[in-house]
């Protein structure tokens, strides 16, 4: 047996639609794969997370008869806004057209090119821009271009149609009209190739330099940090840290022996969302004195509130809530218990790429369970970890991850992650 890496999802998706018969009653056929791909970039060429040589997309594609595309569009679209809408991105949209150099009849492209005019049309009428002739050889596409709140301008997803892979690989289905000898008819589905955030990891360092350390609350991988004022109160202190850690935030207890002071002061550096200095008073009223990062300038610094500890929990389960399920309410989300996000949080999917910037922490005895998510399909396959991964870049990546693998209700998960543990 021969084994090679793989460098992009798609021949192995039209693979896969092709193995056996498929109707028209099937379509429109819809593929997502988190499955780790290749890139030989140059040495030169690699650069943090922005390039790398092994990554993960959220990579999908759809196979569909031509009069879907423009519903198919729609769902894209959708996805889309409620993703970049999550992170406060905006985006503009463009059309590219048949290039000079193309495959295939200019009928067919003409006829899709519509389709997609039409439905963007649709979704942000008169706010779109049209690229003649930068298309790809085997299809229009539609670019995505995010702008961040320096606002610079990241191109992240990408949705392609594609005439070509479909021939490539005879791909076709039976069509509801039967043929003059009673047989049924068969006709070549269209391809749209589908990427939201593109490459998790260069989407998490968009991220970070959008959020310059100071995550959102909901994302953050370091959202509680505790910090007792004596020793006599370390035990209510890791009680705090562990009661925190069950609800599903992620906190921290800082026992070391510095002074009071230069933990709080090291717990702001580290942009922890929150820090939460605990003394007897508080241990006898189990509360907690809550310093917030993200305070108003104007309230005089160092003021802070003495909260019961159930008070601050529901606190933060309303702060994820308001972030995650308000506004654009996310279709996806709000039928979502909160508790069932934040465990989602803390599902065993590793960021595999993660590993190029800090090598995998080994899990040894109580380490990280990981889902191996070998050809799991649909939501069933997770595995709520043991433990919280302690590496912040992975923690992030997770929430990212299981959001969109949540968005992608309406399709058929090939791999979550194809790493070997
Ligand atoms: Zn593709």
């Amino acid at each position: 047996e021969t084994f090679a890496l793989k460098p992009m999802n798609c021949p192995g998706h039209c693979l896969m639609f092709g193995s056996r018969d498929r109707s028209y009653k099937e379509l429109p056929l819809r593929l997502a794969d988190f499955g780790v791909i290749h890139r030989n970039e140059a040495s030169g060429a690699l650069s943090g997370l922005t390039r790398v040589r092994r990554f993960v997309q959220d990579d999908a594609h759809i196979f569909c008869r031509a009069s879907q595309i423009e519903d198919e569009m729609m769902h894209c679209f959708d996805f889309l806004q409620t993703v970049y809408g999550l992170f406060g991105f905006t985006f503009k949209m463009e059309l590219s057209t048949r290039p000079e150099k193309h495959l295939g009849d200019v009928a067919t492209w003409d006829a899709a090119e519509k389709r997609l005019a039409s439905a963007l049309d649709r979704f942000v009428p008169g706010q779109w821009e049209l690229n003649p002739g930068d298309g790809a050889f085997y299809g229009p596409k539609i670019d995505i271009t995010i702008s961040d709140a320096m606002r610079r301008q990241h191109q992240c997803a990408t949705i392609q149609l594609d005439f070509q892979l479909p021939q490539r690989f005879n791909l076709e289905y039976k069509t509801p009209q039967g043929g003059a000898d009673g047989e049924n008819q068969t006709e070549r589905p269209v391809m749209i190739h589908r990427a939201v955030v593109g490459s998790l990891e260069r989407f998490i360092a968009i991220l970070i330099e959008n959020f310059a350390g100071k995550w959102p609350f909901w994302l953050s991988p370091r959202q509680v940090l505790v910090v007792p004022v004596t020793q006599s109160v370390y035990e209510y202190a890791q009680d705090v840290r562990s009661t925190l850690w069950d609800h599903g935030f992620y906190a921290d207890v800082d026992l070391s022996d510095n002074t009071l002071n230069k933990k709080i002061r090291n717990g702001e550096l580290a942009q922890y969302n929150f820090v939460f200095v605990v003394g007897h008073e508080e241990k006898e009223s189990r509360s907690v004195n809550v310093r917030n990062r993200d305070t108003d300038p104007k309230v005089a610094k160092g003021k802070t509130d003495t909260i019961p500890l159930d008070v601050v929990l529901s606190q933060l389960q309303q702060l994820v809530c308001l972030a995650v399920c308000s506004g654009q309410t996310p279709r996806f989300l709000t039928h979502t218990p909160l508790t069932a996000l934040l465990t989602l949080g803390r599902v065993g999917i590793q960021a595999n790429s993660v590993s190029q910037v800090q090598p995998a922490r080994p899990s040894g005895p109580g380490g990280p369970e990981q889902n191996s998510g070998k050809g799991t399909t649909g939501h069933r396959g997770f595995q709520p970890e043991k433990q919280h991964p302690k590496d912040p870049v992975t923690l992030s990546i997770n929430v990212i991850h299981n959001i969109i693998i949540m968005k992608n209700e309406k399709f058929i998960i090939i791999s979550m992650n194809a790493q070997k543990n």
